[in-house]
């Protein structure tokens, strides 16, 4: 059941942290290094509404670009160094890229949204939003509408009215915000009825497992209901088969993400993507839904 899936996320969450902290100072030099080196790369995730085949932005996922180790996704990195002073570089650097490459996007046509993670230590400086605007400014070509910041209720929310102000201060410019993997925290629903995001992003673990586990799939009926309650967006992530896909259609879901449309991908691969994606017989399960 979800609780299980629950339980079993947060254990393995648990040893990446064990053994990042083992390796911890060695690895903050070398993060900080790499950061310098330009080892980080950004990777994006297409994010579609189903039932009009629209591309409706993409998610930057980070990614290590280690000379020895090959690609390295970033649970094994990330959480050696947040609440460290490196991981607001990293952080800023993960936007300050996500605007490039909207603006590269831009000039050959390709106009999409870029949805960026930001961690709670990020969120809970007191000049997040100054940089933001900063940040911003430096890109004066990107509609800051084009940024979207996914925060997670389970770290962000130590002092919620602190947070909201940051958020509402960051709205006030333009940028929204999307609650990540939502239905993990303790209080989902205060979060939702106090902070400015748009957009609820539906756990992946209650997706994957919705076709077969009912108590999965009544929390993604639920989320999906108080998401329309609230009069919010909301996407399932993990959709991984056009089963899945199916059948969040059928609980009143549109907008989804996951390997079954698309697995992370360079930035130059994206705009081939988009028009292949745009041709319509990209995902086979297309006409079915399309009749739906
Ligand atoms: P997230 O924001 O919830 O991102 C979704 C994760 O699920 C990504 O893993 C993505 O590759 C993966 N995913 C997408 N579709 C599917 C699917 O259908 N099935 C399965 N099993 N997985 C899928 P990734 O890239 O390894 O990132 C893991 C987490 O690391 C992210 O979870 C996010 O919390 C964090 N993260 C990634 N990039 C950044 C960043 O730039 N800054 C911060 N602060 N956190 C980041
Ligand atoms: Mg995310
Ligand atoms: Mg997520
Ligand atoms: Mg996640």
């Amino acid at each position: 059941g979800a609780k299980q899936t629950g339980k079993n996320r947060y254990r393995l969450f648990d040893t990446a942290l064990a053994n990042a902290s083992k390796m911890q100072l060695e690895s903050i030099s070398d993060i900080r290094s790499a950061l310098y080196s330009r080892e980080f790369v950004l990777y994006y995730q297409p994010k579609v509404n189903m039932r009009t085949g629209a591309v409706i932005g993409v998610e930057a996922l980070i990614r290590w670009q280690h000379p020895e180790r090959g690609l390295v996704p970033p649970l094994e990195f990330l959480p050696v160094i947040e609440g460290q002073a490196i991981s607001l570089e990293l952080g800023e650097w993960v936007i300050s890229s996500s605007l490039s490459q909207i603006s590269q996007w831009q000039s050959i046509g390709v106009n999409l949204p870029i949805s960026v993670n930001i961690s709670g230590y990020q969120l809970q400086q007191g000049n997040f939003a100054i940089r933001v605007a900063a940040l911003l400014a430096a890109h004066p070509e990107v509609n800051p509408n084009c940024l979207e910041l996914e925060i997670l209720e389970t770290s962000a929310l130590h002092d919620i009215s602190k947070v909201s102000a940051t958020m509402n201060a960051c709205h006030k410019l333009g940028v929204r915000f999307a609650l990540d993997d939502f239905g993990t925290g303790y209080s989902s629903l205060t979060h939702l009825r106090r902070l400015p995001a748009q957009l609820i992003k539906i756990d992946q673990s209650f997706v994957s497992d919705m076709l077969e586990d009912t108590d999965d799939c009544a929390i993604v009926e639920g989320v999906i209901g108080l998401a329309k309650a609230f009069r919010r967006d909301v996407i399932a992530e993990g959709v991984e088969t056009i089963d899945h896909g199916l059948a969040l259609l059928q609980l009143g879901c549109e907008l989804a993400q996951g390997y079954g449309i698309a697995r992370p991908m360079p930035g130059a691969d994206i705009p081939q993507w988009v028009s292949h994606w745009k041709a319509d017989d990209s995902w086979p399960a297309w006409e079915l839904i399309k009749d739906n």
